[in-house]
């Protein structure tokens, strides 16, 4: 999966996703990048997108309910952080979370996270 964040000027937030998909993958699978809720979330409050094992990423709507606690008042990171601990290690997940005063990523596997910020970009974790 890719996915990405974004805030615009006006405070307005975006998620964008993409996945390759699973293999070996049943014919007609659809997994969590585009699922609204699971995959991806944006609303007022902020953006999160998700990445892993679709299967368990849709049955928790993952990127819907770490996007609550943000709302909520979570901190970015700690949302995160709780949103991969959902899931037992053999799991993959990642999870990239901008929220109104803040940003977070946290995941069990190795995977890159990039933030950019007007012309700056600057790698934050692997
Ligand atoms: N989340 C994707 C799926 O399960 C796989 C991936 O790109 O990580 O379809």
């Amino acid at each position: 999966t890719v996915g990405a964040v974004a805030r615009d000027a006006q405070g307005r937030f975006a998620v964008a996703c993409s996945t390759g998909g699973s293999a070996p993958s049943l014919l007609g699978r659809v997994g969590d990048t585009p699922i609204i809720g699971s995959g991806f979330y944006a609303g007022e409050q902020g953006a999160v997108a998700v990445t892993g094992i679709g299967e368990h990423i849709v049955r928790r709507l993952l990127a819907h309910t770490v996007y609550q606690w943000i709302a909520d008042g979570m901190p970015a990171q700690e949302a995160a952080d709780k949103g991969v601990a959902l899931f037992p290690d053999e799991i993959d997940v990642g999870i990239i979370v901008l929220g109104r005063r803040d940003a977070g990523s946290a995941s069990n596997r190795e995977m890159p996270f990039a933030q950019m910020s007007g012309q700056m970009s600057e790698q934050v974790g692997k």
